[in-house]
């Protein structure tokens, strides 16, 4: 199953567009079925879950963190961690940023992230608000040891994918204006949205990486 929704994608995302498991719950069996498929990004939200599958997996795909840094901080700052990690996605403070630099620094990488937008404005949402997005990519982009390369959003959650359309666009244009920008060390290759049920108006409304879950492995059980 997972082989042939793997396989379905890949064929129907067109040229340019990354695939990118998002393997929250998902066992090792799971995600190497779906690499054999031919993924070749993995998403993780949790670093409990990262320890169970990254030993059986290891660097034969890139791993993107997409969770919420700031509940994982203590897990996710460790070396071990950092080391596995080839990207960040959901990066929305300065503290956060300057933490990641500062241990980044100590084991000498140099960590590439997106900064991600709460494009909804929810309350309740991780994410930088729309407006306070280039005064947040401005200060990060001093910090040696990180490097932006792009943005990625949520955007709320609707029954009819359409709805997430004006979301989509806002991040774009945001990231269309930052391009133009060209702020040093910030380079706008990036940018992450669109999910299982909103993947497709995502690359409409130009989406170069979508996170799918449900439709590579099925429903989450948990
Ligand atoms: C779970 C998750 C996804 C994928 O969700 P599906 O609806 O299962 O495709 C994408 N992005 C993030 C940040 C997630 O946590």
């Amino acid at each position: 199953m997972i082989r042939e929704n793997v396989e379905r994608l890949l064929k129907e995302l067109p040229p340019g567009v990354e695939l990118e498991a998002a393997a929250k719950t998902r066992t090792a069996e799971e995600i190497m079925e779906a690499i054999r498929a031919g993924v070749k990004i993995i998403g993780e939200n949790y670093i409990g879950d990262v320890k169970k599958v990254y030993p059986v997996i290891g660097k034969k795909v890139r791993w993107h963190f997409i969770g919420t840094p700031e509940t994982q901080k203590h897990d996710l700052l460790r070396k071990k961690n950092l080391e596995i990690f080839d990207m960040i996605e959901t990066i929305d403070s300065v503290e956060i940023a300057e933490e990641i630099d500062k241990r980044c620094k100590s084991i000498g990488k140099v960590m590439p992230v997106l900064i991600e937008i709460n494009s909804g404005r929810e309350p309740q949402k991780s994410g930088v608000m729309p407006e306070d997005v280039e005064t947040l990519i401005r200060k990060i982009a001093r910090l040696k040891n990180i490097k932006i390369m792009g943005l990625m959003t949520m955007g709320p959650r609707f029954g009819n994918p359409e709805d997430s359309r004006p979301y989509f666009i806002e991040t774009k244009k945001i990231f269309d204006k930052i391009k133009k920008l060209n702020i040093p060390n910030v380079e706008m290759k990036y940018l992450s949205m669109g999910m299982t049920n909103s993947y497709r108006i995502a690359i409409e409304e130009g989406a170069n990486i979508v996170r799918i879950g449900t439709k590579i492995f099925g429903e989450r059980k948990k």
